[in-house]
């Protein structure tokens, strides 16, 4: 049993007159995992979408199962993932694709997204920067291998049972909680980039360690984001330096080098990048440029962006409204960028969110910056509270809606209706009466082909509750203002 081997040797080490501790102990695990050239992964699990759940703040969104073969040589960052991905959420489907990938630049064959199209592509730098990220997270040995310096450990939990490093690889800090009877790491964590709070933690733990080639690996590994899963994983079979055939990780000449900075931000929320790709809908590449309004009406504009979701611009006399808030602060501060320029007189004063996914809501700390108040259901209030909290913003204005709302603030009437549905607790639509034009997010996505699941139905039952008459919608999908062909 491998605990009891590392036990041993934890005691011939101390008794040769070395500190004593067993940091030492692990420090000569990292220099063991140094000796790997080539690592072979074969696992099986699930993924979760903590930003896609059905409640605010509640359990993730289970989105898939998975079979995955990673072939990986740490010390020249090269890998190659073969996955077979089966989701469940948002649409149920199985995609099968391979991702070869370097540094600097990387090759997606087959299909990994819902989107038809299985060609041979270039990746992305987003998605090369968080798998190499989530390669490193969940082989913490290997990791440790490759630190800069690692800090003496700090005795932590009951009796001296655990002990915690810390240390710099790759420009990033992490932490590390081993167990001190065998030296084997228990948890490692790291600081990631969040739309809502701004700083997030995402934990690995580690338990089954079993020895591959006289080195120990962990062999069922569960990541989180907080408390919140994001990815189990089991592995079935590792191979330490086994033979590959020749070519399996190179890449075409041809192939040019990703964007840098893409590559940092998927690092540094590897977290965000691993969950979309759980969905079927990885964004490898995701700019948040190219902002253009849309008259949907007499003052209202869809707001589009590259990425394909909305917002909605309402304006009155007095003032501006923005309905949704997706992604990112910096597609905000693009929006606002061109609301103070096309609108310099009329201030911002509402921001109102259909509910809390994060290709909605993931900008909204911009706006409420700008001044606006963060309009949301009663029942995502406390989460998104809590989000500008842990973001360290001072509390700002809020309007909880319950069943309804009326927002007069712009001289122009905004409704606010609360929409029941299986999509997502606490969403809401934005009706503009003066034109019978109303904003759904998700629910119904105009120009679509297809819409998804029961949420038409559930919608459209919504609105004839509150007896509201929507000639039209616009959606935080889609483009342009429709109705559903049949209900
Ligand atoms: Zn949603």
């Amino acid at each position: 049993m491998i605990i009891q081997q590392w036990f041993v040797w934890a005691l011939v080490v101390s008794a040769i007159g070395m500190t004593g501790t067993n940091g030492v102990m692990a420090q000569s695990l990292f220099d063991m995992a140094d000796d790997i050239t080539t690592v072979r992964i074969e696992s099986h699990g699930q993924n979760f979408s903590p930003r896609q759940s059905i409640t605010p703040g509640a359990a993730p969104r289970h989105t898939s199962d998975f079979d995955l073969t990673v072939v990986w040589q740490p010390g020249d960052l090269k890998a190659r993932e073969e996955w077979v991905l089966r989701t469940h959420y948002p649409v149920s489907t199985e995609l099968s694709y391979s991702m070869t990938y370097h540094q600097a630049a990387g090759v997606t064959e087959g299909q990994d997204s819902l989107a038809p199209g299985s060609d041979a592509r270039p990746m992305g730098g987003r998605r090369i920067g968080a798998n190499l990220k989530t390669l490193w997270l969940t082989n913490p040995l290997i990791l440790a291998a490759h630190a800069e310096s690692i800090s003496a450990p700090e005795s932590i939990g009951v009796e001296g049972s655990r002990e915690r490093v810390t240390f710099v690889a790759f420009d990033t800090n992490w932490s590390m909680v081993f167990d001190s009877s065998n030296g084997l790491p228990l948890e490692l964590a790291t600081t990631e980039a969040d739309q809502h709070q701004g700083e997030i933690e995402h934990r690995v733990t580690f338990q089954d360690w079993r020895e591959v080639s006289g080195v120990p690996f962990p062999y069922r590994v569960e990541q989180f984001l907080e408390d919140k899963l994001l990815r189990r994983e089991v592995r079935s079979a590792i191979m330490v330096n086994p033979e590959i055939s020749a070519g399996l990780l190179e890449l075409p000449d041809s192939l040019q080098d990703t964007d840098q900075s893409l590559r940092q931000q998927g690092w540094s929320m590897s977290h965000f990048s691993q969950a979309r790709a759980g969905l079927g809908i990885p964004q490898d590449y995701f700019e948040t440029h190219s902002i253009s309004f849309h008259e949907v009406g007499q003052d209202l504009y869809q707001v589009r962006g590259s990425e394909g979701d909305n917002n909605l611009l309402v304006v009155g006399p007095d003032g501006l409204a923005i309905v949704d808030a997706p992604w990112f602060d910096q597609r905000s501060e693009e929006v606002l960028g061109a609301l103070q320029e096309r609108w310099p007189e009329l201030p911002l004063k509402y921001v109102i969110l259909m509910h809390h996914h994060i290709d909605h809501s993931g900008g909204f700390r911009a706006y409420v910056r700008a001044g606006a108040t963060l309009v949301t259901s009663q029942g995502s209030t406390a989460f998104f509270a809590n989000a500008l909290a842990q973001a360290g913003h001072e509390p700002t204005a809020t309007i909880a809606v319950g069943q309804s709302a009326q927002l007069d603030g712009i001289g122009r009437r905004i409704e606010v209706y609360d929409i029941a549905n299986s999509h997502a607790d606490a969403t809401l639509i934005a009706y503009v009466p003066d034109e019978k034009l109303a904003f759904a997010t998700d629910l119904f996505s105009p120009g679509r082909p297809r819409q998804t699941g029961p949420w038409v139905s559930e919608l459209l039952e919504s609105v004839r509750f509150h007896g509201i008459d929507v000639e039209q919608f616009v959606g935080g999908h889609g483009v342009g203002a429709g109705y559903p062909d049949s209900e």
